[in-house]
């Protein structure tokens, strides 16, 4: 008998839209050993192809209907470092679920029948965090007088200063917040990804020897070259793509107009939601828009709810996107959490111009209607405008979340790392080596816009490269 699959539990959005706690509650044992028995185990399983860092999936979800956890846990291990954070926040419908047996040919991403790996994944995770499991450090006496770099303290940074240390390497990172885990801590917010089970890992890369300097923006108060001279053996940069992208139209400078890294940071790294006990303020509004369809957008909109709820004012959050949902790059699951919400979806509109009261704060967005023409080069199709379609709606906060480029302060510092025309590091894609040698990067500032996972492939690759060079001196 076919087996459904099996749903996991959640926060009800009535309740949820009041708090920043956790939505997703993950499965209990009995829920994991029950979806684990639908997985197939394909003779030619193709779920791994779809992870970027290729988990043997077949053999951790066999563990699991072994009940052999601790196998499951070292399975994922050998290509994940942060399974309990790649479990919450992993677009599986894109990558390993997409690909299962199960998903039906042709679809855009995952169907509903596709083994929910990211919810196995994420339960294996936390039973290895409860049950204080780790890779076994490999220190090797050779490696422990070189000290390394590393610049950034997102998951790219985390996941190669992890990978040194467990071999002895020295390794101080350098964050230039005042706060470490990057995106993880100032752009996803807690009701996702819990700062617990990010704490966590940032304490046992601490028990590993890893030392944190906060504060400390590498390209100003050091240059990359200054690292060196101070005896460091190699720099990782994994600096991240921090700097958001804008519309470029009329008002846009109006108050209450914020990017989406300021609308995030403010909210969840400097806790304006508990203003005035936190001294950073929100002026959320009654009428909210928020500019854009990736997961940076759901974020806002449903940080900007959550607002809007602990205000007391109605519930009024709309997410303007120039295409339609299918095309959205969100992942499904947020954008149904963000519709069980009740946040509003407006498609195929694009923003023309602004509109500001006498105080120059925003009141009214004048919108375009569009319709889809042919794919571009990402192969999506192409909004096009429809003449005449103009139409304005309330705004009295808007958030543009429309994309991240590189921050350019260290490159701009540092003459000779070579960079594309996205202004992204280049680097030797096996070796993750720049032009510049000894210094490797990885995440964000190499590919542009990216995935956890993805940041943590190129950052583990960067750390064996790294190591190899250390091995021969
Ligand atoms: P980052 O996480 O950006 O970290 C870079 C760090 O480097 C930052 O802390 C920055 O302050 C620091 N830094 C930069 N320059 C310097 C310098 N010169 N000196 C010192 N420190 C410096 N991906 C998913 O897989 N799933 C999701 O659900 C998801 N949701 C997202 C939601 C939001 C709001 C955002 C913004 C991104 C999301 N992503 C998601 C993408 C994912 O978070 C990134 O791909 C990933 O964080 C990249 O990791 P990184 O280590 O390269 O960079
Ligand atoms: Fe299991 Fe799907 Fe992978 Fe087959 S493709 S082994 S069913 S997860």
């Amino acid at each position: 008998m076919k087996k459904e699959p099996v749903k996991v539990k959640e926060a009800s959005a009535e309740i949820r839209v009041g708090n920043f706690a956790e939505v997703v509650q993950g499965y209990s044992e009995e829920e994991a050993l029950a979806e684990s028995s639908r997985c197939l185990q394909c003779k030619n399983p193709l779920c791994t192809s779809g992870c970027p860092v290729g988990i043997d999936i077949k053999k951790f979800i066999y563990h699991i209907t072994q009940k052999n956890y601790q196998a499951a846990y070292f399975t994922i291990r050998e290509k994940s470092n942060f399974p309990s954070i790649c479990g919450r926040v992993c677009p599986a419908e894109y990558q390993c679920r997409k690909e299962c047996i199960l998903t039906k040919k042709g679809s855009p991403f995952a169907s509903e029948q596709a083994i929910n790996i990211h919810f196995l994944e994420r339960f294996i995770g936390d039973y290895g965090k409860n049950n204080n499991l780790n890779v076994p450090e490999e220190k090797e006496e050779r490696f422990t007088k070189f000290k390394v770099a590393v610049v950034g303290s997102g998951p790219a940074g985390l996941c190669c200063a992890g990978e040194l240390a467990r071999k002895g390497v020295k390794v101080d990172i350098f964050e230039s917040l005042h706060k470490t885990g990057g995106v993880l801590r100032y752009g996803i917010p807690p009701f996702r990804l819990p700062w617990d089970i990010l704490d966590f890992e940032i304490n046992y890369l601490k028990k590993l020897g890893v030392n944190f300097i906060t504060n400390f923006l590498v390209g100003k108060a050091k240059a990359v070259k200054e690292l060196f001279s101070e005896g460091y053996s190699a720099v990782f940069l994994g600096l991240g793509a921090g700097v958001p992208s804008f519309l470029g139209i009329p008002g846009e400078n109006s108050c209450n107009i914020y990017s989406v890294n300021e609308f995030l940071t403010r909210v969840n790294l400097m806790s304006a939601y508990k203003f005035p006990e936190f001294h950073t303020p929100v002026n959320i509004g009654k009428h909210v828009l928020i500019v854009g369809g990736g997961n940076t957008a759901m974020d806002s909109a449903r940080v900007a709810l959550r607002l809007q709820k602990l205000k007391g004012y109605p519930l009024n959050t709309t997410v303007i996107y120039r295409r339609t949902e299918v095309e959205m790059p969100a992942r499904r699951l947020e954008i149904e959490h963000a519709k069980e919400e009740g946040i509003k979806f407006e498609f195929l509109v694009q923003p023309k111009e602004f509109i500001a009261d006498e105080q120059g704060f925003v009141k009214k967005l004048i919108c375009l209607k569009s319709k889809l023409g042919e794919p571009d080069s990402s192969g999506r199709r192409r909004p096009v405008i429809i003449e005449g379609s103009e139409f304005e709606l309330d705004c009295d906060l808007c958030v543009i979340a429309v994309g991240l480029k590189a921050n350019q302060i260290l490159i701009n510092a540092t003459p000779d790392l070579k960079t594309d025309k996205y202004s992204d590091v280049i680097v030797d894609s096996e070796s993750m080596e720049s032009s510049i040698k000894g210094v490797f990067a990885g995440g964000d500032i190499v590919g542009g816009e990216g995935t956890v996972i993805e940041a943590m492939g190129m950052a583990k690759k960067a750390a064996q490269s790294i190591i190899g060079e250390l091995s021969g001196r």
